[in-house]
């Protein structure tokens, strides 16, 4: 088991959906930058977890 959780997102670059991995427990707000792994831009995340849950506020092309 892991302590991981996914969330769904759309790229903003190539509008690929895909999922990220998420650590419920570095915080309840979180921002990290992760590359698509479709077309490689660099994606800015903005997390916040609700109830347990993570969900992507915002996804947008980083830089
Ligand atoms: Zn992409």
């Amino acid at each position: 088991v892991s302590l991981e959780d996914e969330a769904p997102y759309a790229c903003p670059a190539c509008f690929e959906r895909n999922y990220v991995g998420i650590d419920p427990s570095a915080g309840r707000r979180q921002r990290f930058i992760e590359d698509c792994p479709v077309c490689c831009r660099p994606i800015e995340f903005t997390i916040e977890i609700v109830d347990g849950d993570p969900r992507i506020t915002r996804a947008e092309l980083a830089g």
